[in-house]
């Protein structure tokens, strides 16, 4: 048996962490098994899906490297077959039309919260002969179409992640609306539960791995799969992503849509190293693999059930070591944009050697690609902001004499040896410590008593001769 599994975003809404997760773990269980992953866009709701959606969602997958072997499918190309179903249903006696108005149902459960009882249908419907039927179409009402859900039976199935489950069908809110009313379609709309179910079979899916949230549907999709005469897949649900408060992650955390992440700076094989781990355990305990690499271990059973905690401090983790394995090369051509979108003035050619001096400088303290403005703003432009603790630096008794002995001994460009050669004789000639030479250059220079390697940021900042235009600025403050 090839295994064959699927991804069925709904065009909705941009790509979402929580069916990114989903994708990954498909692909995953996919390439473990030589099998083959399918894209499918499920975008039968006509008024909320998107072609700017379904745009993110393909670009999405594609740049966390979750490439598919067939589709994308689109199921508003696929109504025939629905319709199909929808006519074998109805033949067999298995679905029925319903042609309960907005304001009985409504009128319905109003009537069942007041017994305090659980919503559902009271399959008032099921068994309306033609002449009811008739005399509701003469009122011009348009039947949904609904699904028979037998009482008192239990569906059971053996779950790959969350092992046996059962559902009761007294709990699935009677009978279901497999398709929708509509005014050019005889059968109407199919809706989700039955469209998956018809495509999941037409397209030999072997596995439905897919988000817990999905198992009320599933216990619904397993009767549909029988009434069909198909036989089921093997489901797995996976964990749901949760807050640090232990919620389901939403848009109140921040973000949610892949096009966020990147938007911060994380890099797609580090978010998708992360998303391997949020709810999978790799047998070797490793946190940091690639995708191909997590492939070749995969298996649903290390899938906890518990809910996957997103882990921010973990992700910026993961990233950085992705960030500090990258060739100063490389690193440097991802971070040009953020300096670029930070107004920095770039000459991409002139400056090369000077950008790639400083991606190697700031490399070590960057978690995410847009960390690089805020680590290098020091490095950019003749003026700078001091900070209180610098001014008070070169307050001290004997600095304005030895910042201005620095500067005039600038005699630009400067190389590694200069630099340290006008350190040493500062300190020599004014008799002071080295560190209280180094400790107010950097303030004199940098405008603050942190930040990275002095003698590196002095060379870059040489280069385009902004050092001496800064001492002059703190001999100003002095
Ligand atoms: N369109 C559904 C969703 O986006 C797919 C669920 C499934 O995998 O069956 O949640």
């Amino acid at each position: 048996m090839t295994v064959r599994v699927r991804i069925a975003p709904s065009p909705t809404g941009n790509l979402h962490i929580g069916t990114a997760r989903t994708a990954v773990f498909n692909w995953l269980f996919a390439r473990h098994n030589d099998g083959k992953f399918i894209l499918r866009i499920e975008d039968t709701d006509l008024e909320r899906s998107k072609s700017e959606y379904v745009e993110n969602i393909t670009s999405g997958l594609r740049w966390l490297g979750l490439n598919w072997d067939e589709g994308p499918f689109f199921q508003t190309q696929r109504t025939e077959l629905y319709s199909a179903a929808i006519q074998m249903l109805l033949d067999q006696g298995l679905a029925y039309k319903c042609y309960c108005s907005n304001q009985e149902l409504e009128q319905m459960r109003e009537q069942q919260k007041a017994r305090q009882e659980a919503p559902r249908y009271d399959n008032r419907h099921r068994h309306l002969d033609a002449s009811q039927q008739s005399e509701f179409e003469a009122q011009g009402r348009r039947p949904v179409i609904r699904f028979i859900i037998e009482e008192d039976q239990k569906i059971t199935w053996q779950d790959e992640i969350r092992g046996d489950v059962t559902w009761d069908t007294n709990d699935l809110g009677g009978d279901m609306v497999v398709a929708r009313a509509s005014e050019s379609d005889e059968f109407g709309v199919a809706l989700y539960n039955l469209a998956v179910v018809v495509d999941d079979i037409d397209m030999d899916i072997t596995h439905v791995i897919r988000g817990e949230d999905h198992i009320a549907n599933t216990a619904k999709q397993i009767l549909l799969y029988r009434a069909l005469g198909a036989l089921e897949p093997v489901f797995a649900h996976t964990p749901l992503i949760l807050n640090s408060e232990g919620r389901k992650l939403s848009k109140r955390d921040g973000v949610t849509s892949i096009d966020d992440f990147r938007k911060m700076g994380f890099l797609p094989e580090a978010l998708a190293n992360y998303m391997t781990l949020l709810g999978w355990t790799p047998p070797d305990a490793q946190e940091i693999f690639s995708l191909e690499q997590a492939a070749a271990q995969f298996e649903l059973d290390r899938v906890n059930r518990a809910g996957a905690k997103f882990d921010w401090d973990k992700l910026d983790w993961i990233n950085s070591q992705y960030i500090h394995n990258y060739s100063t090369e490389q690193l440097m051509e991802l971070l040009l944009p953020y300096w670029q979108q930070s107004g920095y003035q770039i000459n991409q050619i002139e400056d090369r050697d000077w950008l790639l001096a400083i991606t190697e400088l700031i490399k070590g303290s960057l978690k995410r690609l847009s960390d690089a403005p805020s680590e290098s703003n020091v490095l950019f432009g003749s003026t700078i902001q001091f900070t209180q603790e610098a001014i008070q630096q070169l307050q001290i008794e004997q600095v304005g004499n030895i910042i201005q002995d620095i500067a005039q001994r600038i005699d630009s460009p400067l190389d590694s040896s200069a630099i340290d050669e006008i350190i040493n004789s500062v300190t020599k000639t004014h008799n002071v410590k080295k560190g209280l030479v180094m400790k107010s250059l950097r303030a004199a220079l940098m405008g603050s008593l942190q930040g990275h390697d002095l003698k590196q940021s002095w060379l870059l900042l040489n280069k385009k001769g902004w050092d001496k235009p800064r001492l002059a600025s703190a001999l100003e403050l002095i």
